[in-house]
């Protein structure tokens, strides 16, 4: 009855499904939420504020085709988005920049430490902070313990549980010191929210009538490995299946299970026009939680009031109530990982596709980018 089964209906999921129903594919997608739209999903609050459920997502991408794609799903409502650190009660911009140099030195330093900036490596350059901590220069490396110090050390603490040099290093590279003028967490050519949300973008993408979506279903009730025979509902499934979950637990965990970190949100409401200077705030000297939210300024929704969301990293554990949101990259967590994929490959009309099956740190345009190419190779 099915060419296709997706597991999961996040942008890996209904992104695949959309592409492959649109080549005349029938498919069949099983949520185990209450929901579509993955980590991504939006919904109002009871003070009728858009929120995201899973902690906030801004569309960014340098992808004309990943833009246009999901494009065909919603309007774009352009937004630039910034985000300052708290730094004992001073606001910061990060990443790191030119502006924030000035706010931190005197006239006279920072126009110093600017001038050798850019001589070394050139306006406009980004430099990962575990490089520019390298650096030869005695003022170039002070500023680079200052940044090192009050923006990296403690979030990175309490986000991933160890210190900056622990973690893959492309993992703090995602957030350079930029030397730029300009303020912005991002430089991608394309930088926009979906005007009426997410959970709207989905919606459209997986109303189709090649496309049906099960939710509250969990695959591991209803899908079994065996001997690279893949069971669906115990009858033998020779079509397709793209899975989007996580990788160990489509094994029961058989190597062992593949660390991840949760998080933790507190959402308030506030009866005034706005909570802070800008949509986001990086707490990187105190505080237990990483960040705080203003979903109002992220989306453009006009309202009295204002709800904001503080976010509190944790370690995932399995067979509990906890969502594994980032895979934790390191040497010892690939090899396992690479195990399962070993497994996997044995199942020839299997594929894992994205963040927990992939055991990747995709963001949204990425992974749109992934599904796209792997519908194209598999029709
Ligand atoms: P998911 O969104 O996790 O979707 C997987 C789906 O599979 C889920 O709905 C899950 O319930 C379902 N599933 C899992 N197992 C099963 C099973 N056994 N049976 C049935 N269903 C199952 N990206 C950006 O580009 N910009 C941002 O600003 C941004 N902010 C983020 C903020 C946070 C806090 C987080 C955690 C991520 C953020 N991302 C952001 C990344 C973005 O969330 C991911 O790129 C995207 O969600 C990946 O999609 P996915 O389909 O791989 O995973
Ligand atoms: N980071 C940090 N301080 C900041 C911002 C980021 O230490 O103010 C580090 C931290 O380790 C974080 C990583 O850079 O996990 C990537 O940040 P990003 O904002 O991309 O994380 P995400 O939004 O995906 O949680």
């Amino acid at each position: 009855m099915y060419d296709v089964i997706v597991v999961g209906a996040g942008y890996a999921g209904a992104v695949s499904a959309r592409q492959l129903a649109d080549k005349g594919k029938k498919v069949l997608i099983l949520e185990k939420r209450n929901h579509i739209g993955g980590n991504a999903f939006d919904e109002p609050d009871e003070h009728e504020i858009l929120i995201h459920t899973y902690g906030p997502h801004i569309f960014h991408t340098s992808s004309k085709e990943v833009y246009d794609f999901l494009g065909k799903f919603t309007e774009w409502r352009l937004y630039h988005h910034k985000v300052v650190g708290n730094v004992y009660g001073k606001f910061i911009p990060i990443p790191f920049n030119i502006n924030s140099i000035r706010l931190v030195y005197n006239e006279y330093k920072a126009n110093n430490l600017i001038e050798k900036l850019i001589n070394e490596y050139g306006r406009e350059t980004a430099i990962p902070i575990l490089q520019l901590r390298a650096n030869k220069d005695e003022d170039i490396r002070e500023l680079a313990e200052y940044v090192y110090e009050n923006i990296f050390v403690k979030y990175t603490g309490k986000q991933w549980g160890v210190a900056p040099e622990e973690i893959d290093e492309a993992v703090t590279a995602r957030v350079p010191v930029i030397l730029t003028e300009q303020d912005g967490y991002f430089t991608d050519d394309y930088q926009a929210m979906p005007r009426d949300g997410y959970t709207r973008l989905f919606e459209r993408m997986l109303s189709h009538p090649n496309i049906e979506v099960r939710l509250n279903i969990d695959a591991k009730d209803c899908i079994k490995l065996e001997g690279g025979q893949i069971f669906f509902e115990c009858i033998e499934f020779d079509g397709d299946v793209i899975y989007t979950g996580m990788i160990d637990e489509l094994f029961e965990r058989c190597f062992g299970a593949l660390p991840y970190r949760s998080l933790r949100f507190e959402f308030e409401h506030y009866h005034k026009e706005s909570y802070q200077p800008e949509a986001v705030v990086n707490y990187t000297v105190d505080e237990d939680f990483t960040r705080i939210t203003e979903f109002k300024k992220m989306t453009g929704q006009q309202a009295a009031g204002t709800t904001i969301v503080k976010e509190y990293s944790l370690n995932f554990e399995p067979d509990t109530e906890l969502i594994p949101y980032y895979a934790i990259l390191n040497d010892e967590n690939k090899a396992l990982y690479e195990k399962y994929f070993n497994l996997a490959s044995r199942y020839k009309n299997l594929y894992l596709l994205g963040r927990l099956a992939e055991y990747k740190y995709y963001n949204m345009d990425a992974i749109t980018k992934k599904a796209l190419e792997l519908c194209e190779r598999m029709v």
